[in-house]
């Protein structure tokens, strides 16, 4: 039987404990899931920030942190822990992720809220075709490329751009900062879908506002880190920026007094774009327990030089 500690909030306890349960028999791992082992019994933690286990040193046996948000700018700088970390790519999360993100660049695309609150009334503002609408895509890992594609899928005129080189059928893929300055100048509509690290952290600034077209849309699912609020604040005062949805932000929940609640251009969401679901996130972590007994390597790991 393999020791494994469910670390990832008691309260979450009971929505995972079937979906592993079943997850590790179907991969074929005996899994102790009692959840009273002594720390130097321990071979994988389940994990999520917030944790009651902030120093893995007592887990002599560890072999694996498998941390189920997909975000992991909580954990990469812990000196405690020595052993490799994986991050969630979960098939109910993307899927979550691209919903939103396509529900909100078709609400900006289409015009939709001057006809739902009826401001316009019967003054026809055709939108044009999705074809002739460039979207940017800022980081193109599991969420930002599945969304770039749902996006070139509906026709839009899709750039993504990531730290390396990538290529995506349908996709204008650049990088580097070069790369970033032409795909912030296309974005009529931009989507921030990077990880918190410290070289994505406040991105968005004064400058890179600057670049985008006048009137551009931000949507923010990825984390308030990546923007410098007072900068996108000045920027959606003068309009350069027409609207801006966020998901997350630098403290949550957002503060009441934060002006972006406030604000006739900014929509909040309470970080709800999507979330890891257990049902199919379970199998993700099975696999990868049954790989590392297998001697093979895991899959969604950390690079924690990199911070993502
Ligand atoms: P991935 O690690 O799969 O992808 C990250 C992407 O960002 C990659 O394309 C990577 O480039 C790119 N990137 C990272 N650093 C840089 C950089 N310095 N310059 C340019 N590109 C960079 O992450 P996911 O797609 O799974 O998740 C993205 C983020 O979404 C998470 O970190 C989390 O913050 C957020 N999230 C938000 C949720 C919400 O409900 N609001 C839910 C889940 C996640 P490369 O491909 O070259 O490595």
């Amino acid at each position: 039987m393999i020791p494994i500690l469910f670390a990832a909030g008691a309260e979450r306890w009971d929505a995972w404990r079937d979906p592993l349960e079943r997850s590790f028999r179907e991969v074929g791992v005996t899994a102790d899931l009692s959840q009273d082992h002594a720390p130097d019994a321990v071979r994988y933690i389940v994990y999520a920030p917030g944790s009651e286990v902030q120093d893995f040193r007592p887990f002599t046996e560890l072999r694996a942190v498998l941390n189920i948000w997909a975000g992991v700018e909580h954990i990469t700088d812990n000196e405690t822990l020595a052993v490799p970390l994986t991050r969630m790519v979960d098939p109910g999360l993307t899927e979550g992720m691209v919903e939103y993100v396509t529900g909100h660049v078709l609400r900006h695309h289409l015009g939709m809220d001057p006809y739902i609150t009826g401001a316009l009334g019967w003054e026809p503002r055709v939108p044009p075709l999705a074809r002739n609408r460039s979207v940017t895509v800022l980081g193109l890992g599991a969420l930002g490329g599945a969304c770039a594609q749902a996006l070139a899928a509906l026709n839009f005129r899709v750039t993504g751009w990531s730290r390396r080189p990538k290529e995506l059928p349908g996709i204008r893929c650049l990088h580097g900062e070069e790369g970033l300055t032409e795909a912030l100048s296309a974005a009529e509509i931009l989507v921030l879908l990077l990880p918190r690290t410290p070289e994505t952290e406040e991105l968005m600034n004064v400058e890179r506002l600057a670049v985008l077209p006048d009137g551009a849309v931000l949507i923010n699912p990825g984390r308030g880190a990546l923007i410098e609020d007072a900068a996108l604040l000045a920027a959606l005062d003068s309009g350069h920026v027409g609207h801006a949805t966020l998901d997350v932000f630098h403290t949550e929940p957002l503060p009441a007094e934060h002006p972006f609640w406030s604000h006739p251009s900014v929509t909040v969401t309470p970080h709800i774009a999507s979330e890891t679901r257990p049902e199919t996130a379970a199998p993700v972590i099975a696999e990868n327990i049954r790989r590392a007994e297998a001697g093979l390597p895991l899959l969604h790991v950390v690079d924690r030089q990199a911070g993502y």
